[in-house]
């Protein structure tokens, strides 16, 4: 067999965003090393270079290897006691809060509030974010999570006719339709604590659930303040003047002078200064380093608590029913996603069920052959909409963004029969040019 990484005439395949070149998927899991790792968002460009989930030299991925650690080193007892110390050092007997739970009423933000309420004793103030488009389930898991689970709720909705611009920039210049959410929601939480004066949020899972090397390569592994991205890390303001930040691909001078948009259209999105977190002293960790974190599990306990309901349908894109609901948006994250580093949202569901035991790797694989990749078409006419691109506009920026050493289009440029499909799978059924 000829090299895949050159075309039939021997010329070298061009690889975008800094990928590796080689690609490779899990041999546990089956996650490719395409996998991107969260990036500082406020310098995301159409030219950014992407850092990716790490593989051995056995081809394992450093998700299913920080698992592997979980299951065997972790002395859960310690973890459980470290927490214990760390609420009874925040917790308050005065009425007030003493917690910041960010979430949208999903399975996790349901676990995580609900164990610091009843079973750490502690006094949660739940945050959400909104998403672009609530779909009538996730808006009714919203409610229930409140409701039922019997906490407070600040909900911020951000501007949107901003939001719809800067999601759909990010659409056009990255291919990204969740990152002015993905933004907003990282900031956001810090800024809460600091607006009411509560110094610790707990997030839930820990980013090296999915293999980010950042979140546990830290001395301090638990605390979620100093990781790329986070919303007020001191790196990424460093004194920078806020027009030279990216927001959706686009330079915050250039929102301003060719969009109209004035400073504080953008405020939901800013960072917190990073002076005010550290006056404020805000703490900032993932429950998922004190407690044992199994997505299937948090669902379990959702549906027990708060009547949690999943999909009635099938997700499209994947086989689950019960993963990111709330948002008509998701299904676009994971297309998109698929069509830049071919990992769509059948092998993320997938491999993190294989890595918690829930599937064996074979049946990972034929998951993944099923429903990876599969357009979104329930809510695409809203999509449309949204992001006010046209269908083929969406398709022509989606062909944009594919990367020559992933994808192939097989029968020709014109025949009607003509079709993008990967080079490379992880059933090795991918094709040439
Ligand atoms: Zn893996």
């Amino acid at each position: 067999m000829r090299p895949a990484t050159k075309t039939s005439t021997g010329k070298e395949l061009e690889v975008k965003y800094g990928l590796p070149r080689k690609v490779k998927f899990c041999k546990i899991c089956c996650i490719t090393n395409q996998r991107p790792c969260s990036v500082n968002e406020y310098s995301h460009s159409s030219d950014s270079k992407k850092k990716t989930i790490v593989f051995d030299e056995e081809g394992i991925c450093a998700a299913c290897r920080n698992k592997e650690k979980q299951h065997q080193e972790i002395d859960w007892e310690d973890r459980d006691k470290k927490l214990r110390d760390l609420c009874d050092r925040f917790r308050r007997d005065d009425g007030y809060y003493d917690c910041i739970v960010p979430g949208s009423g999903g399975k996790d933000s349901v676990f995580a509030s609900h164990l610091l309420k009843y079973k750490y004793g502690m006094h949660p103030l739940t945050v959400t974010w909104s998403p672009h488009m609530y779909t009538e389930i996730g808006w009714k898991n919203f409610q229930n999570w409140i409701h039922k689970g019997g906490f407070d709720n600040y909900l911020l909705t951000p501007n949107g006719k901003v939001h719809r611009l800067l999601t759909r920039l990010a659409v056009i210049n990255l291919l990204h339709p969740f990152q002015p959410f993905i933004l907003g929601q990282k900031t956001f939480v810090a800024k809460m604590c600091a607006r009411f004066n509560i110094p610790l949020a707990f997030y839930g899972e820990m980013p090296g659930e999915y293999g980010t090397t950042e979140g546990t390569s830290l001395g301090d592994e638990m605390k979620f303040a100093d990781l790329p991205g986070a919303g007020f890390s001191k790196d990424m303001i460093g004194g920078r003047d806020l027009k030279e930040l990216y927001l959706g691909g686009t330079k915050v001078g250039e929102l301003i002078e060719e969009y109209g948009l004035h400073m504080n259209d953008l405020l939901a999105y800013f960072p917190l200064d990073y002076a005010t977190f550290v006056e404020k002293k805000i703490e900032i960790y993932y429950l998922g380093y004190f407690v044992k974190w199994d997505p299937q599990e948090c669902y379990y306990f959702s549906v027990d608590k708060v009547g949690f309901e999943a999909n009635p349908v099938r997700t499209e894109g994947t086989y689950s029913k019960y993963n990111s609901l709330d948002d008509k948006i998701d299904g676009f994250f994971y297309y998109t996603s698929h069509i830049k580093f071919g990992m769509g949202r059948a092998m993320q569901d997938a491999a993190q069920e294989v890595r918690n035991k829930k599937i064996t790797t074979e049946e990972g694989k034929a998951l993944i052959k099923k429903f990876d990749g599969e357009f979104p078409v329930r809510y695409y006419k809203e999509f449309l909409e949204y992001t006010g691109l046209t269908d083929q506009e969406f398709k022509d920026l989606c062909d944009k963004f594919r990367s020559p050493h992933l994808w192939a289009k097989v029968n020709g440029e014109r025949s009607e029969r003509s079709e993008w499909k990967l080079r490379h799978t992880v059933n090795q059924d991918g094709v040439d040019d």
